[in-house]
């Protein structure tokens, strides 16, 4: 048994039999144990029991001439395969591996070019308190200025990138370009000024998320009470335990919480009771149908009536028209974001927004555009 570096570790078993069933069946057995072992919890110098899970990847020797670094690279490729199926199992290496290892290589690389090259930007999208048409702040959404493919939509790369948890590099990226912004707003829209920040699900369940966010606030001397993170239920649902400690922490560093794409998720409304939180974003499909669909209709008030009860604060995504808006201020929501106003801006047009809109006489100046 030996370290191979952080945390993986290396497990080498001899004479596992005769035919390569056989060995294959030994190995498994081998893995189950392990996996078995690691079910139980740890107590470290007498604190809480910890959870830790495992994830296997097997490598069989056949005996012809693959090397050492051949086998490793196998039980390692095997390893990510077991990670990616969502830990605490193993997988046996089998050579389709090999391709999808090849384009997780590719991407990585084109990756960190595109960081070092800038081709990464924010954009932000207006959020404006649809009862006076004032500016509550901005949600920051990622581009990929792509040199051949041109503006590539987060929809498209996040999945990959969060499959290959490369979106941990980025997100740091993300988080110094926000709060940066943010703050060399001050003088432009003030000390109220909102900044929200998506966190992916990979994200959120990272130990060291709010040390990171920690740092950038500090780095760059923004209050935490000006930073929101929009996180989707899913990513709350992955782990109770994890989340609970995660948005005590967030809380305790003043950082507000929202629910991103709210209803579309697992939507348990027992953890609107556990946790604490301070907005609700219906997500948009909901915004489209709502006036011409009674069920949508339905839904949309629900979550506003919820989130009053709760007295949290609700904000409509996606509102393209003013007769959405028009029923959404009848309906007493309180904060609207969407193409009607703006789609997410670069930063020259974003720092020239208006701090209020004339509301009453509102016109969008083309048909929706995409952002
Ligand atoms: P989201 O956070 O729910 O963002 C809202 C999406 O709706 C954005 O798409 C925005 O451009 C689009 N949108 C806004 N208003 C309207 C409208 O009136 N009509 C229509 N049809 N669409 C509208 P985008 O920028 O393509 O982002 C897609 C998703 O990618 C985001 O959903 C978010 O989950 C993720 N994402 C974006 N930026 C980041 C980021 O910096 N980090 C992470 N982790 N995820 C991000
Ligand atoms: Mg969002
Ligand atoms: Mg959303």
């Amino acid at each position: 048994l030996a370290r191979h570096g952080g945390d993986e570790l290396v497990v080498v078993l001899k004479d596992l039999g005769a035919t390569p069933a056989e060995a294959a069946a030994r190995a498994e057995e081998a893995a189950q144990k392990m996996l078995q072992a690691m079910r139980a919890p740890f107590v470290i110098d007498g604190g809480e029991p910890r959870h830790s899970t495992l994830s296997v990847g097997i490598a069989i020797f056949q005996g012809q001439h693959e090397s050492a670094d051949e086998l490793l690279k196998r039980s390692d490729m095997a390893m990510y395969e077991a990670k990616r199926a969502g830990r605490q199992q193993y997988r046996f290496f089998s050579p389709e591996m090999n391709g999808r290892a090849r384009s997780r290589l590719m991407l990585e690389e084109s990756l960190r070019h595109a960081i070092e090259q800038d081709d990464f930007v924010l954009v932000y999208q207006p959020q404006i308190e649809l009862a006076t048409g004032r500016l509550r702040g901005f949600e920051a959404l990622l581009r990929w200025e792509h040199r051949v493919a041109g503006t590539i939509s987060p929809g498209v790369f996040i999945p990959l990138l969060e499959e290959t948890r490369l979106i941990n590099r980025l997100g740091e990226w993300i988080f110094d370009q926000g709060v940066r912004q943010c703050q060399a707003w001050r003088e432009r829209f003030g000390e109220q000024l909102l900044l929200s920040l998506n966190v992916s699900p990979v994200q959120f369940g990272m130990p060291q998320l709010v040390a990171d966010l920690r740092r950038v606030l500090e780095v760059h001397g923004l209050q935490a009470s000006q930073l929101e993170v929009e996180v989707t239920e899913s990513a709350l649902m992955q782990d109770l335990d994890t989340t609970r400690e995660q948005l005590r922490q967030l809380r305790q560093l003043g950082v507000r919480i929202a629910i991103d794409d709210f209803g579309t998720g697992y939507s348990s409304l027992a953890y609107l009771r556990h946790f604490e939180l301070d907005t609700l974003k219906i997500d948009r499909l909901f915004i489209a149908n709502m006036l011409d669909s009674p069920k949508d209709a339905a839904i949309v008030s629900t979550i506003i009536d919820l989130g009053h009860h709760l007295g949290l604060e609700v904000i409509a995504e996606g509102v393209e028209t003013l007769e959405q808006r028009d029923w959404l201020i009848a309906h007493h929501c309180t904060t609207m974001q969407g193409f009607l106003v703006a789609p997410g801006l670069p930063v020259a047009r974003a720092s020239t927004f208006p701090t209020r809109l004339d509301w009453s006489s509102w016109q969008p100046d083309e048909p929706p555009h995409s952002s």
